[in-house]
């Protein structure tokens, strides 16, 4: 097998200090592994939406569809039913997948199409210059809210538990090790896995001193309890200066969309032969 180098050559106009570096080189080491345990590179895409997140379409050296705002979700879900086999990520921003992309992310839960979603959450919108996203916390003061947010966030792990999906997790970019782990077993996993990422905007919300003070890393916790996982969902909702637990939140197996959508009796030469037959009868 023919390696490759991961990362092209594009130039990066991610901002020094960008939280994105983190996610690049995590997928990156991840597909590496995949490599050297012979594993095909050929059969992994890369979906993005718009946003500096998406950006990593252009930095990393494997399939990939730029796509539009807020529709990282349907496309990936297209390409997953025509060819299960493949593994399908998804980059999406908070901006890009909380707001204009929300219903498709929920749709996507209640479903559980066999794809991985990471989101790249800077509670900002970085590329349009700093404007409050869902994730924002109240009172946030962005270009196009000087005087602070009027609106509370919404917490995106409640809203997964809720939906129906059946991986979710929490990752942070300044805990590579970890991060790295949760977006394997996501992978791995037979159904949609959610993994909503703290990252680190440098320019636009740098918070690394708040989230360095409150995360941690959950411990003895019952991944396969519902229950459970909305206690510790709510302890931090976005907003709060509570603690902030990383890690699997939530896990459960159930059928996938792709495997619960029966092939259809009908080939499509007989398909293509009825509507032709019908055609011809209205002329
Ligand atoms: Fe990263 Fe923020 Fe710069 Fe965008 S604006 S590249 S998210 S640091």
């Amino acid at each position: 097998m023919t390696r490759r180098a991961l990362i092209t050559e594009a130039q990066n106009t991610w901002c020094p200090g960008c939280g994105n570096f983190a996610i690049q080189h995590t997928l990156k080491n991840l597909l590496t592994d995949r490599e050297n345990v012979g594993e095909s590179l050929d059969n992994v895409v890369l979906v993005s939406g718009i946003g500096c997140h998406a950006k990593i379409a252009d930095y990393l050296n494997i399939n990939s569809v730029y796509t539009l705002h807020g529709r990282t979700i349907p496309v990936a879900t297209g390409i997953k039913l025509a060819n299960p086999h493949l593994t399908v990520i998804c980059c999406v921003g908070d901006g890009d997948c909380y707001a204009e992309g929300l219903d498709h992310l929920i749709f996507a839960a209640k479903r559980n199409i066999d794809i991985t979603v990471i989101v790249h959450n800077n509670r900002v919108y970085g590329l349009t210059t700093g404007q409050y996203t869902p994730t924002s916390p109240l009172g946030f003061r962005g270009r196009s809210t000087p005087a602070g947010t009027a609106e509370y966030p919404f917490n995106p792990l409640e809203l997964m538990l809720a939906s129906g999906a059946t991986y979710i997790a929490r990752g942070y970019t300044r805990k590579m090790d970890p991060l790295k782990d949760l977006i394997r077993q996501g992978i791995a996993h037979h159904g949609f896995s959610f993994i909503d990422v703290l990252q680190i905007c440098a320019t636009f919300f740098p918070a690394a001193d708040y989230y360095g003070s409150r995360v941690y890393e959950l411990a003895g916790h019952n991944t396969t309890d519902f229950e459970a996982a909305c206690h510790v969902a709510r302890e931090w909702n976005y907003n709060t200066d509570s603690r902030i637990a990383l890690g699997l939140f939530y896990k459960k197996d159930a059928p996938t969309f792709e495997e619960a959508m029966q092939p259809s009796p009908v080939s499509a030469r007989e398909k293509q032969e009825a509507i032709t037959a019908l055609l011809k009868s209205r002329t």
